[in-house]
Formats: C-alpha cells, structure tokens, sequence
C-alpha cells in the first residue's frame, strides 16, 4: 500500500513538474521585458496596453458559433498577447499596489488562462495571480467574471486589484446582494466584475424571466475564474440554485370563477337535414378530447358573471384560462372515478390502473380547478420558478478556470464534471510548517480537555493558536472551557463576513487564541504579529482623518514587526483541530492557514473515537484498537497509523459525497436541456428572431394534426368525421369551415389541408391589418413570452411533483433515473404543446379595442408588467427565504437546502434536534 501510494506520487510529482517546466520560458520572456518596460512612464504603460487591446478587439470580430470552436479560436489570439499583456500587468501591480508578481504566480496565471485549477497554497497570493488572466482575457472586452465566496470578498478583492486594472484602463465591477438591477446591469457590463456564484447563478435565472432585452443583467458567459473553486464547485455545488414562489398566484381566481360555472348551460351543436349548424348553450364538451370551451353566447355570459369586459383581451389570458379548466372540472371529471377527496386532498385516480397517485397533480391549472369545485383548499405550495445547478451555470461559460489551496484531492470530480484538471504550483517559498501526527482519545470530554491543555500552553509562551472546529455549537463549548481557564479569545462562525476577516487578520498576533469554524474569515490573509492596517484603522478612520490613520499606521507597523519576532520565536501560529471533517481537503484549508511564505507554524488534530467520522466510519477499526490497547482514560493514541486509518475513512466520505452529487447532476442534466430549449425559444422572441414565423410554422402543424386526427389516410373520406374537424378548427382559428365552401364528396387529403393552412393564413393577415401590424407583433411577442413562462413554470411544478414520486417506484428493478428521463420527455412535450395550442387560439381570438375607454386601458395593458418578470425583479434573498410564510407573493432565491447550517447544529426547523438528524438527513451518508 504505502509502496503504491508512494509510487503514484512520484508519478503525479513529475507531472506537475513537468507540467511547471513547460511554462519556464513563458515565465523567462516575461521577466526579460521588465527592464522596458520600467522605465516607461505610467502614460506610456497605458498606451501599450490600449493597443494590444485594440489589436485583440479587432481579432475578434467575427467569433465562429460553435463553442468549442470560438474557444479554440479566441485562446489562440490572446496566447500571443500573452508575455506581453503579463508583463505589463506586472509593471501596472509594482507601481499600484507595490506588489510585484512572483514567478510562479507568474505560472499560477497562466495556468488559470488556460482554463484548469491552479492549486497554490493559502498566502500564495492568489488575489494578485487572478489580475494576470483576468487582463488578458478582458482584451476582448466581452467580460470577465471573478468568483468569490462572499460578498465582502467580492467587494475587497474588485477595490483592492481594482487598482491594477484601472490603471491599465480595463473597468472593474462588482456585484453585491442588495444592488438593483441598473447596478448589475453596469457592473457586468464592466471588463472586470466581481461576484458570488450566488449573485452570478441567480442574475442568470433572473434574466431569463424578463420580458425584453435591455431588462437583462448579463451579456453572456464568456471566461470566469472562480476563487476557492473546490467550496463553490464542490461543496456548494451539493445544492442548487433556486427561485422559488408561491405556485399560484391568483388562488381566488379559482374560486371566483368555480362560483359562476354552475350558472353556464351545457349546450350542443347539431346539424339539420340541410348541414346547417346551430349551437346552443353557453359552452360545449368534447368528451373525446377532453375538452371544454364557451361558446359566443357563453363568452358573453361569463363577461357579465365575472364583470370582465373582454375575456379576449390579452391581459385577461388567465381568467379565461381558469374559465375553461372549471369548465373541464365540472363536466368531464368525476368524483370517485376521476380522483377522490382524502384529509381534504384531491387525489388522481389512475385511469388505466385505478390505482391512487397521492402527490401527483393534474397540470395547467386543472388540478386547482377541481379543488376548488370540491370546495377543499387549493394547494399553493410554495414551488420553483426557476433553478439551475451551480455545475450546469458553470458549465456555461466557454472557459472556466479555478484557484484554491486543496484541489488536488478532488481532481476527479473537477475532471470528470467540469473538465478541469488541476496543475499544482511549487511555493514561493518552501514550507516548513510541522504537521504532527493526530491524536486520538476515547471520549469527546477527554479529547477537548486535552486540547484545551495546548491552547493554554501556546498561549502562555505567546504563541497564536487557531482552533478549528466543525460547528458554531462546538466552537461555544471550547469557548466556555476557555472562559474558565480565563484565556481570552475571539469565537467566530461564519456569519458576518466583514467583522469576522477583521478578526481573522489579527489572529496571528502574540498569545492570539481565535475560534473559528471552517468557513469563518475564509480569503483573508493571517499575517503574523498582526495587520498593521486593520489595527491603525481601529485608532483613526483613513477616509475622515488621513493623518491621524498615517501616524496609526507608522506606529503599528514598528509594533508589528517587533511582534512578528517574538511570534517567530515561540514557533509561528499553531493550528488546532477538534475534529476531522469529512474530506480531507477542509482539513487541508485549516491546516492551510498557517505556514504561509515560509513561515514556521505547527498543526495538529485532536479526535476521539465518539467522532462522528469515527464512530461511522472508522468503527471496525476502532474497536480492534481499544481491544488492543486498552485504552485508558487521558491517554490517547498517537501514532501516523491512526492519521493513516482516518484520511481512509475520508476518502470512503469523500467518494460517497461524489456519488451524491453526481447524482442530482443527472437529474438535472435532464431538466436542463429542456431549460435550455426553453430559454434559447424566450431569446429568440426577445431578439425578434421568433415571431409571426413561428406562429405560421405552428399554425401548419396544427392543420396538419387535425387533418391526420380526423381524416386520417386510412379511412374512407365517406366517414371522415368532418363535424368535428370543423368544430376544433373553429376552435383554434374562429373561422367556420362551412363559409370555405369544400366539396366533401371530391376533395382529397393534400387539397384540404392546403385550404385549411391558407385560409388560416389569410384570416391571420387580415387580422394583422385590423390591429396594425405592429401592434400585433407586440400582442404576439407579448404572448408567447406569457405563455412560455407560465407552462414553463408549470412544467415545473410537474417535475417536482416527479421527482417526488419517482424515488417512491424504485420498485419492479426499474431504474428511477430512466423513468424520470422518460416522463419528463412526456411531459415537456406535452407542454411544448400547449403553449403552442394557446398561443394560435388566442392570437386568432384577440379583438382589438376601439374606443378611447378601452384604449386607455390598453395602455395599461402594454405597461402590464407580466408575472413572471415581476417575480424575477424581486431580490429576496437567502435568510429571507427561511421563513417567507408560505403564499407571499414575493419569491425568494433560495439554496435547497441551508449551506451553513452545521450537521451537529440544532436544526433551523426548531424541532430541536440536531440538523443531521432532522432536515439535514437526507444530506447525511452513511446512517
Ligand atoms: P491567497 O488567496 O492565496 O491565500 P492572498 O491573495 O490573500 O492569498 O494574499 C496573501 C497576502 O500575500 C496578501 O496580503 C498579499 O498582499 C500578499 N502578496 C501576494 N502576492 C504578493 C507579492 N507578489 N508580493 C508581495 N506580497 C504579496
Ligand atoms: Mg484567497
């Protein structure tokens, strides 16, 4: 085993090295161009830029479509600029922030142009190394995203390199939670934008509810780096985005109109002996079709029922809607055949197998239609709007890069999801901080009081202490255990991003004894002897005071220094664990934060065998170990062995947490070509492509199907059943085959459904000429974008309800993933279907409005800002989404599950169990 283990790193060494080696000479022609370019003046740095610039730009015009091709294309371009372009950002560095790139972040940055993870350890300077391809690759000037894993990150790191990159005349952007969408609008139109993948995945789905163009955020997803790329694309990639909303709206709706249904009269169409047609009524039913709709009478009626004076009118789409799903409600479903009423739930009856499908719902409001006529509540469950996984956003981008200290662990999963591979970067200085073996006791009790024993030891001999632990309930326990041995110290949990990288930057200082969980102060850089600049900024505001901030600074540099020796001395900051998380990359990051720059620094883990990593996974082995060695009470193991068994029950974890991932990746892999095919249809509407063309090509599809439903080739045109062609195709296009004068006995197939396509055609133009042309082209782009987003939502709401119930059939050997592929094929067919259906019925319907009353309300009709766009405004965020009450209009983005809750936390729900116990189980592996 440890000859094998030792042999594949040899292996994986050289091809670092080899890896590194190739980029040597990059690295040599960079450096050979600063002695030119330091003596340039800071004009002239500029003008080299702006014209390498320009020559990129002009390059670039014409981009081939493909993807992979416009990538190919575009990196050979900015290879060539690549030394040149370095080299100058280098120079613009030194003269901004007195920071001159070293040479492997030279490497760092080129490996992150290349599209693949740089891995350099914590205080490499990764900041800086991001400002290398970001230039580079914003010569094009269609956008670079930088992500980072919080908004303060965002903001410090777009101010801090910002410097760099306005100097150069590239503009720099950042995002941040509360901005409104005029900001982001601006901020992503800038060169440079900074953001969390939050804000970045959220604005995507946002954008692709609105209803024009000019009201998106983004322009495009063209090359991002993505900073602690393994939290983002790993751990955070275990919940996906979403926008979620009540599902419907307008509950009251359905009852209104459920209240006037019993007041319509059922009415027929029947035929004399002359082949004249009467209609009576005020609607008709199509038993077979399974179809209801008004009749003109009918129309009339409900108008007055429901006091609406045009259900025609395209803002009255959804009162008609519901008009005609009651209808269907009341007239072709049955209680006790078609569903049943169970704890005041309507429950479909399966109409093959008579079997009942708790959880499933009738689609497109029918389901809502008959709740209402059995008077039970309508189910408004809160549901998605629109989701994607942070792996398919990413996916996205025709580059993606990233950087972080602990890649190399998980470079199957980077490899095998997002075709990245990770090249590891030597140090700029060696490491020589101490990792010691772990130490295991057999209680949680022992093992904290022994661990409290070394904090109390450094921090008499005036070294800093980081204590990592894996949750906020933890941290308070150390916390108390401290406050008795009267050390003082500062707790952190990850909560306020700002205060806490304030706290953190000082963790290095003499004695210093920091709690923190793993996330808490993540990017912020532990200086030892403490950040002169942040304890200055303690004493005089830099912004209101200059001077006073100044002589501040002076005074805690010269402390910080003499500080940063006696830190040296007593040994540089000592890491301690509490536990062993699940993967080992997380050990790795807390492990991480000391030793940086060639510091010395020390770092050691303290488990017991009641760990939850212990108990679960390692147990077999635990017990062999106690039967062996007896072990007694303080005195714990210690030996490479016991690491050597933990980082294999990591691993087992680590593989588990893969599978799970990969699992709900394909689920959404699925969904997510339908969401592309959806959102690629809503941007052609908006870009004009799709319009009155489609509407045609759509209106030909539906004579055609008609023609093949009811004068199908194989029957005797004798027995066509022409009454009802003509009564659906009345239906679709409000024109009455009678008045097309078609000779029943003589025609044939191909001539009746040319006449049918053209009359339609011709009804339409004339329509065109009644409304205007352009107002009709409004109407149409206006409806398609209505319809598409409400049965998008719908399907939806369908999938969920799926997915649901798909985990409950496993049974019959039948692969749940494949049933869902299958199902969800059916049912966004089905959709595609229907949003066709209505659109032609309603374009063919539509009346335009005449008088000045109406006009006037039709201004406000085209002011009407729809639905989905309204719900895509809203920014709610995360900590609201918590505890939005269900039916609140507003939606929220919300992750799946909570990220932050820890599994040993008390679980949000409040039921006072632990999270992994409760709402977190599902999350959990293993028990
Ligand atoms: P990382 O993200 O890799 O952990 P940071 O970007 O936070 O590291 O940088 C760590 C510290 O190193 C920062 O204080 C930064 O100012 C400093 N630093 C980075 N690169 C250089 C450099 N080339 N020269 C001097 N200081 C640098
Ligand atoms: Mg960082």
């Amino acid at each position: 085993m440890d000859f094998i283990e030792k042999a594949v790193g040899a292996v994986f060494g050289t091809k670092h090295e080899r890896d590194v080696k190739r980029m040597r000479p990059l690295v040599a022609a960079i450096n050979a161009l600063e002695p030119e370019l330091e003596v340039l003046s800071d004009d002239d740095l500029r003008a080299r830029f702006a014209v390498i610039r320009e020559r990129t730009r002009e390059a670039v015009v014409d981009l081939p479509e493909d993807t992979r091709e416009r990538s190919k294309f575009v990196q050979k371009i900015l290879d060539g600029e690549l030394v040149e372009t370095f080299a100058l950002v280098r120079e613009a560095s030194k003269r901004t922030l007195g920071m001159r790139h070293f040479d492997v972040q030279l490497i760092g940055g080129i490996v992150l142009h290349e599209g693949r993870i740089a891995e350099m350890r914590t205080g490499e300077g990764k900041t800086l190394v991001a400002t290398l391809p970001v230039s580079l690759n914003a010569l094009t000037g269609r956008g670079v995203h930088v992500v980072t894993v919080n908004d303060y990150l965002a903001r410090r790191d777009a101010e801090w390199m910002g410097q760099i990159y306005r100097f150069l005349g590239l503009t720099v952007g950042c995002i941040q939670n509360q901005m409104r969408d005029d900001e982001r609008k601006e901020a992503y139109g800038s060169d440079v934008t900074y953001g969390t993948n939050n804000e970045f995945g959220f604005d995507y789905l946002r954008d692709n509810m609105k209803f024009t163009l000019d009201r998106m955020v983004q322009r495009g997803h063209v090359y991002t780096i993505v900073d602690e790329v393994d939290s983002i694309l790993i751990d955070e990639a275990r919940t996906p985005l979403i926008i979620s909303g009540p599902s419907e709206l307008s509950v009251d709706l359905y009852y209104q109109v459920d209240a006037i249904i019993p007041k319509l009269q059922r009415g027929e169409e029947t035929e004399d002996k002359y082949g004249n047609k009467t209609i009576t009524g005020d609607y008709l039913v199509d038993e077979k079709g399974q179809t209801a709709s008004l009749t003109e009478q009918g129309m009339g009626r409900v108008e007055k029922l429901l006091g609406v004076e045009n259900l025609w009118d395209p803002s009255q789409t959804e009162i008609l809607h519901a008009v005609n799903q009651g209808l269907r409600a009341h007239s072709l479903f049955q209680l006790d055949r078609d569903y049943i009423i169970k704890d005041g739930e309507v429950i479909i009856v399966d109409e093959f197998t008579g079997r009942l499908m708790p959880g499933r719902r009738w689609s497109d409001g029918l389901h809502q239609a008959v709740e209402a006529k059995e008077k039970v509540k309508i189910q408004s469950e809160n549901q998605t709007l629109a989701t994607i996984t942070l792996q398919n956003y990413f996916r996205m981008y025709d580059k993606l890069a990233g950087m972080t200290g602990t890649a190399e662990t998980e470079e199957e999963e980077f490899e095998k999801i997002y075709g990245l591979n990770v090249a590891v970067i030597p140090t700029h200085m060696p490491m020589i901080r101490d990792d010691r073996p772990d130490v295991v006791y057999k209680t949680e009790k022992e093992k904290f009081r022994a661990a409290i024993e070394d904090i109390v030891e450094c921090h008499q001999q005036g070294q800093p202490v980081l204590v990592g632990t894996v949750s906020i309930e933890k941290s308070e326990r150390l916390s108390a255990m401290l406050q008795r041995r009267k050390v003082k110290h500062v707790v952190l949990n990850a909560k306020y991003h700002e205060r806490e990288a304030d706290i953190v930057a000082q963790a290095g200082r003499k004695g210093a004894v920091t709690i923190a969980t793993n996330m808490a102060g993540r990017g912020t850089d532990i200086v030892l002897g403490g950040n002169p600049e942040g304890l200055a900024r303690i004493d005089a505001d830099p912004e209101a005071d200059p001077e006073a901030y100044a002589a501040a600074l002076a005074k805690h540099r010269e402390r910080c220094v003499a500080e940063k020796q006696e830190v040296l001395d007593a040994g540089g900051l000592h890491i301690l664990g509490t536990e062993r998380h699940e993967a080992r990359r997380i050990d790795n990051q807390l492990r991480g934060r000391s030793g940086r720059q060639g510091d010395p620094g020390s770092s050691r883990f303290y488990l017991s065998l009641e760990d939850d990593l212990m108990r679960i996974f390692a147990s077999d082995w635990v017990r062999k170990m106690m039967d062996r060695l007896g072990m007694e009470e303080d005195i714990p193991i210690e030996s490479r062995m016991v690491t050597k068994s933990v980082a294999r029950a990591q691993k087992q974890v680590e593989a588990r947490n893969f599978e799970i991932r990969k699992h709900l990746l394909e689920y959404d892999d699925v969904m997510n070509k339908q969401r592309e095919a959806v959102y690629r249809l809503r941007r052609r509407i908006l870009e004009g492509l799709e319009g009155r063309g489609y509407i045609l090509r759509v209106v030909e599809d539906i004579v055609a199907s008609l023609v093949d439903r009811f004068c199908p080739e194989s029957v005797d045109p004798g027995d066509w059943e022409t009454a009802a062609l003509e009564n659906e195709y009345r239906q679709f296009f409000g024109i009455a085959v009678a008045e097309l004068e078609i000779d029943w006995d003589t025609i044939n197939r191909p001539d009746l459904e040319e006449k049918l396509i053209t009359s339609a055609k011709e009804h339409y133009q004339g329509r065109a000429e009644r409304f205007g042309d352009e107002e009709l082209e409004r109407l149409e782009r206006y409806l398609l974008l209505d319809t598409v987003d409400r049965q998008w939502k719908d399907h939806l709401l369908a999938l969920d309800h799926l997915r649901e119930g798909i985990g409950l059939r496993a049974y019959g050997q039948r692969n749940p993933l494949v049933e869902y592929k299958r199902e969800s094929y059916e049912l966004f067919e089905e959709m595609w279907e229907r949003i066709e259906d209505h659109v032609v019925k309603f374009l063919f319907h539509a009346e335009p409005v005449e008088d000045l009353e109406q006009r006037r309300r039709q201004v406000r009709v085209q002011e009407y800002r729809p639905e989905m766009e309204a719900l895509a405004a809203s920014h709610a965020q995360q900590e609201q989404a918590a505890n939005t009450p269900v039916g609140q209009s507003r939606p929220a983005t919300v992750r799946r599950q909570q990220p932050k809750v820890g599994r040993n936390d008390p679980c949000p729900c409040g039921s006072g169990k632990k999270y992994k116990r409760c709402h977190g189980a599902t999350t959990t592996v293993g028990s």
